[in-house]
């Protein structure tokens, strides 16, 4: 394993400064929140950093905070704890995915920054292939193994977006609070999530030096339902096949607002927006939910070896629906 050194620090001022002091003398640097994905990077050589700023200690970086309509939610908050947070109270979604990562040993450690920030888990690119996501100039999963792969926005990197918490933050129509040499910035899902035509090589807009903080959420309004449902390729603790986030608002049992965004299908979490717009005025009858399931496939282009994936989405949005009619 590649040596480096370890900072801890105690403020987001401290992390920034001190990841603008390592850059300033020619060292690349990595932000830590729980380690479970990075420490294994390091490990394995997918990342190659010279200095680990470990955020574990940052005081106030984990705190639910609520003003304005708006839900702030410090990024070091642990998975386990966004799972059983009141959050779960108005935003059902997050704390459902939250709760679907993983196994509980990684859930108590891993962070909502760490857990969206997270690196994708193509196997070419986890067994120092040199491709894109390496620095390297070509997609080996095109041509190869790719039952995993993205049937939305591919190309020229096919990965799927890894996290189970990103669909549900886009879904409550979250913002991303990044922090870097120019102080505190809100950030607009759109712009954070990048996707491989934008750059091939990164899954999110963070420079170098910069670091997510948290997420601010708008209140959802009294009436909004919303539902987490996730499928994976065995019954036990791993990434989604497919996942589906739906936030609606509803009037009575007429659709008003529907939010919808797919995970483990796309290069970054997949907003279905002309499902969206077909479901508002209508009541969730079990023709409109298949029609809603049959019209999130029609844009997906799958690749030799993950054409399962059009059935499952399509059945996923339909079930996710259905578990919102029936409660
Ligand atoms: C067996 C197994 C099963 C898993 N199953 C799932 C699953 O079902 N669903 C799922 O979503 N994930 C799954 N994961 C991935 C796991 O959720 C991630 O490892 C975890 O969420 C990362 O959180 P962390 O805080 O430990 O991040 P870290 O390991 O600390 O960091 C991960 C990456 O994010 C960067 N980073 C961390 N914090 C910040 C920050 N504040 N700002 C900028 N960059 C930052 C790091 O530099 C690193 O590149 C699984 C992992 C394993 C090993
Ligand atoms: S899908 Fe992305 S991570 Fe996988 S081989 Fe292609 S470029 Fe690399």
């Amino acid at each position: 394993m590649k040596a480096f050194s370890n900072i801890n620090v105690s403020s987001i001022d401290e992390a920034v400064s001190a990841a603008a002091r390592a850059r300033s003398n020619g060292q690349s640097v990595a932000f830590s929140g729980g380690g479970t994905d990075l420490l294994q990077q390091l490990k394995d050589g997918t990342d190659k950093s010279d200095v680990i700023i470990n955020l574990r200690n940052v005081d106030g970086a984990k705190e639910i905070s609520s003003a304005n309509g708006t839900t702030r939610i410090g990024g070091l908050i642990t998975l386990e704890e966004l799972s059983n947070s009141d959050v779960g109270d108005v935003s059902y979604v997050l704390a459902q995915a939250a709760a679907s990562v993983g196994t509980p040993q990684i859930r108590n450690v891993a962070t909502l920054s760490g857990n969206v920030t997270q690196r994708p888990w193509c196997w070419y690119y986890r067994n120092g292939f040199n491709c894109y996501k390496a620095g390297g100039d070509e997609c080996f999963s095109v041509t190869g193994e790719n039952q995993q792969h993205a049937i939305y926005g591919g190309g020229p990197s096919f990965i799927v977006h890894p996290s189970d918490v990103a669909p549900a933050l886009v879904a409550l129509g979250a913002s991303f609070i990044v922090a870097g040499p120019d102080g505190e910035s809100n950030v607009s899902a759109d712009e954070f999530f990048v996707m491989p035509s934008q750059d091939p090589a990164k899954e999110n807009s963070l420079a170098s030096g910069e670091l997510l903080v948290g997420v601010s959420l708008p209140t959802p309004r009294a009436s909004s339902v919303s539902h987490y449902h996730k499928i994976m390729d065995r019954e036990a603790w791993t990434h989604a096949e497919v996942s589906v986030a739906a936030v609606l608002t509803m009037n009575g049992e007429i659709v008003e607002s529907a939010s919808i965004v797919l995970g483990g299908v796309a290069t970054v979490p997949w907003k279905l927006t002309e499902v969206e717009n077909y479901l508002v005025g209508r009541q969730l009858s079990a023709d409109v939910v298949t029609m809603a399931g049959q019209m999130a496939v029609s844009s997906a282009r799958p690749l030799a070896k993950n054409g399962h994936k059009i059935p499952m989405t399509a059945a996923a949005v339909e079930r996710t629906l259905l578990a919102l009619v029936n409660g």
